[in-house]
């Protein structure tokens, strides 16, 4: 079995969509072995987020992620990294794909940011590694 970091990011939290994506995280078959709702910290984000330093999107993502709570789960499963982000539909909410969490509740709302509901590792490594992170 498998383990993944997903973050309802706090655009999904604010707009009240916590219990549809737990919901279909459970409805899929994968197991909440952990689940905290929090305020991130600055360092914690830019840890997250360290591989995209010096993007443009950088600054503008940690503060999105500064505004407001999240959730963090680790959700586990056979093969659940791939099938989280399958779910989870691809990065750009108004063209993912109709049945995703994006698909279906994300779109674009002008910011500088992708406001795309959910987070999920992209490898074991990646897993491991945020999930220290988040749940140390
Ligand atoms: P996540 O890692 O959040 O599951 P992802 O793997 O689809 O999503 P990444 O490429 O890791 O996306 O980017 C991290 C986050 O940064 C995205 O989820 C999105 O919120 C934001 N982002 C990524 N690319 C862009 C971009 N070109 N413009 C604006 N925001 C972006």
């Amino acid at each position: 079995t498998e383990r993944t970091l997903v973050l309802v990011k706090p655009d999904g939290v604010a707009r009240g969509l916590t219990g549809q994506v737990l919901a279909r995280i459970e409805a899929k078959g994968y197991r909440l072995a952990d689940l905290r709702l929090l305020h991130a910290e600055r360092a914690v984000l830019e840890e997250h987020y360290a591989e995209h330093r010096g993007k443009p999107f950088f600054e503008p993502l940690v503060e999105f992620m500064l505004s407001g709570p999240v959730v963090a789960a680790v959700v586990e499963g056979d093969r659940v990294i791939e099938g989280f982000r399958s779910l989870a539909g691809t990065t750009e909410p108004t063209t993912a794909a109709p049945g995703t969490i994006r698909g279906d509740l994300g779109r674009d709302w002008g910011q500088k940011v992708q406001q795309n509901i959910v987070h999920g590792s992209d490898s074991p490594e990646s897993a491991e590694r945020e999930i220290g992170i988040w749940f140390s």
